[in-house]
């Protein structure tokens, strides 16, 4: 008698999950601006992510190439899994004092698990995500960025 209840029960439950899942279909049929699967690549020019994607790690410069990378490598030291790697280089200012400044910074992207520690530890908040997310390859060298630009310097007022 059991078996006979449950069979019938399944039934019901398996006519209600179908009806279900046909209203969910019927409503976007009706209300084709109500879905949000979009057309990629053809929405690529007027597409929006949203804010909390991480695309990957950059160093924002400005309109003159500064930036805020002091080289300090606390965001190498923080990396769970050697994502950065900081080399620096020592100079002579201009009142004759010896600074060490960045060289590269290196990225390599296939390696960082958007785990936000770098970014979050910067001290000087050097470090940001770009919403940028096509990333694919043939050649995974191209992975390995340097995210310090060529010729930039640190912004003034950044110690
Ligand atoms: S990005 Fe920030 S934490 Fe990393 S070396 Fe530069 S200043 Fe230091
Ligand atoms: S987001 Fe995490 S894994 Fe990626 S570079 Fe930063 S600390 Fe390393």
């Amino acid at each position: 008698m059991r078996s006979i209840i449950n069979y019938f029960k399944e039934i019901y439950f398996g006519v209600k999950s179908l009806l279900v899942g046909m209203k969910v279909t019927g409503s976007y049929f009706f209300r084709p601006s109500a879905i949000v699967t979009q057309k990629y690549p053809e929405n690529r020019k007027d597409l929006v992510m949203f804010d909390r994607f991480k695309g990957e790690v950059v160093m924002p410069h400005n309109e003159k190439n500064e930036h805020k990378c002091t080289g300090c490598g606390i965001c190498e030291i923080n990396c769970p899994n050697g994502t950065i790697e900081v080399i620096s280089k020592t100079i002579v200012t201009e009142d004759g004092k010896k600074k060490r400044i960045i060289d590269k910074h290196i990225y390599r992207l296939g390696m960082c698990t958007f785990c936000t520690l770098c970014v979050k530890t910067c001290p000087s908040n050097a470090l940001a995500f770009s919403q940028d997310f096509e990333h694919a390859v043939f050649d995974r060298t191209l992975l390995i960025k340097q995210l310090n630009k060529p010729g930039s310097q640190l912004m003034k007022g950044v110690e």
